[in-house]
């Protein structure tokens, strides 16, 4: 059985001690790619049910540092899927409108319906994160909010949604070399951003407010996993096998055919 990353709770936990490195969980990369194209085969077929089957719901969270893949994820997991079927959202910086209500307000608006898939590039996590780290409200405000995303996510749950979280563990070191890939890759600058540069150097304050969300957040209705990103393609399988797993665990079916078909004659 491969290892699903799933975050357990051990004390007394440090981030730093969780691997970055995937290369120690598989041997042979070209192996590790032939099994995640046939898994993202079999995401493609389960999808088609899941939508068809207009029940159930999948919710994908997916967290990191800056440069730490969420896109190429996105990207990788989600080619050949039926775009219909998908929503990807990407959370920024809120709006003078979102900031106006609570902070689930604009997240709950668009978890994924009946049948469908929801990818979440960024989350409501920012807010004990980002917000956390450069005190954008007082603890007194985000402290409660570990408690409130319980609810919120028990609540999804409960009403038939179920939901992985990823979050995607770079090095410090690997950071920097795609930091410096953007910057010399022509192809690549448009993605750097000194914004970045600046968020790198509260590397370790991140760490904590990863740390102690993982720590607050880790629910049996709503798992937290710590993949081993630094190299794309074993984060790309841990992922896909969770995914593919969990919807094999869902089981959606095609609905039944709407009476005896075999009666009906098309003139
Ligand atoms: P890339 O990794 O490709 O740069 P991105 O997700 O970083 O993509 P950006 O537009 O560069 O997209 O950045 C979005 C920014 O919005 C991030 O710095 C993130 O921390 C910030 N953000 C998201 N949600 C919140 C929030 N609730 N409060 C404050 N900042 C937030
Ligand atoms: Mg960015």
């Amino acid at each position: 059985m491969p290892n699903t990353h799933q975050f357990a709770l051990e004390r007394p936990f440090q981030l730093q001690t969780l691997p970055t490195d995937g290369k120690q969980f598989h041997p042979d990369r070209d192996v590790a790619e032939t099994e995640f194209k046939a898994l993202r085969k079999e995401f493609v077929q389960l999808q088609r049910q899941l939508y068809a089957e207009d029940k159930q719901k999948l919710l994908i969270v997916l967290q990191a540092m800056d440069a730490g893949g969420k896109d190429g994820t996105i990207r990788n997991i989600l080619k050949g899927v039926n775009p219909q079927g998908v929503r990807v959202h990407s959370f920024k910086v809120p709006s003078k409108e979102e900031l106006a209500h609570d902070f689930l307000w604009r997240i709950h608006k668009v978890v994924p319906a009946r049948g469908m898939i929801g990818v979440f590039n960024r989350s409501h996590y920012e807010d004990v994160l980002v917000v956390r780290v450069h005190n954008i409200v007082p603890e007194a405000v985000w402290r409660p909010r570990y408690e409130q995303i319980n609810q919120f996510e028990k609540l999804l749950h409960d009403t038939g949604t179920r939901i992985l979280k990823f979050y995607l563990h770079i090095s410090k070191d690997e950071q920097k070399e795609r930091f410096q890939a953007r910057l010399d890759e022509p192809d690549k600058n448009w993605k750097f951003s000194r914004e970045d540069l600046e968020k790198r150097k509260f590397w370790p304050d991140y760490m904590a407010a990863y740390e102690e969300m993982l720590h607050e957040c880790s629910t049996a209705w709503a798992p937290w996993y710590v993949i081993p990103a630094n190299q794309k393609w074993y984060r790309n399988l841990a992922i896909m096998r969770t995914i593919v797993n969990t919807l094999r665990e869902m089981n959606p079916q095609f609905p039944e055919a709407d009476g005896d078909l075999d009666q009906i004659v098309i003139e």
